[in-house]
């Protein structure tokens, strides 16, 4: 890491001068990475990286991404695959809302002959919204675009001190990270901000020394870095419960598929009660059995924690099951259960 050298001025192309010369010398390596002075990455592994890194850490998206290469190598690949498997591949990284819409926009991609250059363009594939859309303008077709992610946010807003409270403050931030992004190298741009938030100007901490941007920073000058981005005050996550029914027979569990578009929706699952709207927990099991009390697994969705109980069943009449599936207990965890289920899983096996 270097220190900044002549102090740069924002607005006149100082910024991203000092970012870009940095980045230059500091760019992470990653798998989804073309380096400075590289020819442009596949925008397929553009566009299928930053669909998993949003809300997810990079450290979480390595393994997936390489799996998901492997499986489905090219947009046409996983156009052409099945739902259930890539909700299976996805299994863990959560969001799930995301896997379905990457294969919405897989196949439309495939269906005309390859990825829009622009991000007008990439804007019209379904499930893909502005972030997306122009960081893969940006980083794959080299175009003009304002990027930006929660890193970003966090360095544009420390380097211009906007004091208006996320998420409102966001059109303030994209205002004045436009007023600095360059004509030419918006991709390494873009991905010199990611880097500088992730490794320099972090949450807690920024190390402003190292910093090229120092010069410019109006919350570093104020001394009041860590106060940005300011965000409105958070409600309290209300917290709902359910039951989820672990249904074994001849060394098989019982699996259902959840439906279409709801929480987790298309994903393998233990059946429930519909947590989604219960709040007091208690359930009629699927079939008749002898049902007893095995735990409690808790999960944090983005609106809302999780209390599910597990119900285990000594001997059940399996005769009048839902529609589903047994799938064998040694291999549960190669089920592509979400991590709720995935938990509850666990627990049962301790516990049965
Ligand atoms: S000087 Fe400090 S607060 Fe300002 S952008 Fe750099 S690391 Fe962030």
């Amino acid at each position: 890491m270097q220190a900044s050298g002549e102090s740069v001025r924002i607005g006149d192309g100082g910024v991203a001068a000092a970012l870009l010369g940095w980045y230059d010398v500091n760019a992470r390596r990653l798998p989804w990475r073309a380096l400075p002075g590289e020819p442009a990455p596949d925008p397929y592994r553009v566009w299928l990286s930053e669909v998993m890194l949003q809300q997810t850490t990079v450290a979480a998206v390595r393994a997936y991404y390489a799996k998901f290469l492997e499986l489905w190598p090219t947009v046409d690949a996983l156009a052409a695959a099945e739902d259930a498997d890539v909700m299976a591949a996805w299994a863990g990284l959560g969001y799930y809302a995301r896997a379905r819409n990457l294969l919405a926009c897989a196949r439309e991609v495939a269906r005309r002959g390859g990825f829009p250059r622009t991000e007008e363009g990439l804007r019209e594939l379904p499930g893909l919204g502005a972030y997306t859309a122009a960081a893969v303008a940006a980083i794959a077709f080299g175009q003009r675009a304002v990027v930006v992610d929660a890193n970003v946010e966090r360095v544009v807003s420390r380097l211009f001190a906007i004091a208006d409270p996320l998420p409102g403050g966001r059109t303030a931030i994209r205002a004045a990270t436009d007023t600095i992004t360059p004509d030419q190298r918006a991709g390494d741009f873009a991905q010199a901000m990611m880097d500088l938030g992730s490794s320099i100007c972090t949450v807690k901490a920024p190390r402003c020394l190292l910093c090229p941007l120092a010069d410019s920073c109006a919350a570093r000058a104020a001394g009041t870095a860590e106060a940005y981005p300011v965000k409105a005050e958070k409600k309290a996550k209300p917290t709902r419960t359910g039951t989820a029914f672990w249904i074994e027979q001849d060394g098989a569990v019982f699996l259902v598929q959840r439906e279409g578009k709801g929480m987790l929706g298309g994903m393998r699952a233990l059946p429930d009660d519909g947590w989604s709207a219960r709040t007091d927990g208690h359930a009629t099991p699927p079939v008749p059995g002898e049902w007893r009390p095995a735990g409690v697994v808790r999960h944090g969705f983005t609106h809302f924690d999780l209390e599910l109980q597990l119900m285990l069943c000594g001997s059940a009449d399996c005769a009048s099951l839902p529609p589903g599936e047994f799938w064998p207990v040694d291999t549960v965890e190669a089920a592509g259960l979400p991590t709720v289920f995935a938990k509850a899983a666990r627990l049962a096996l301790a516990n049965r």
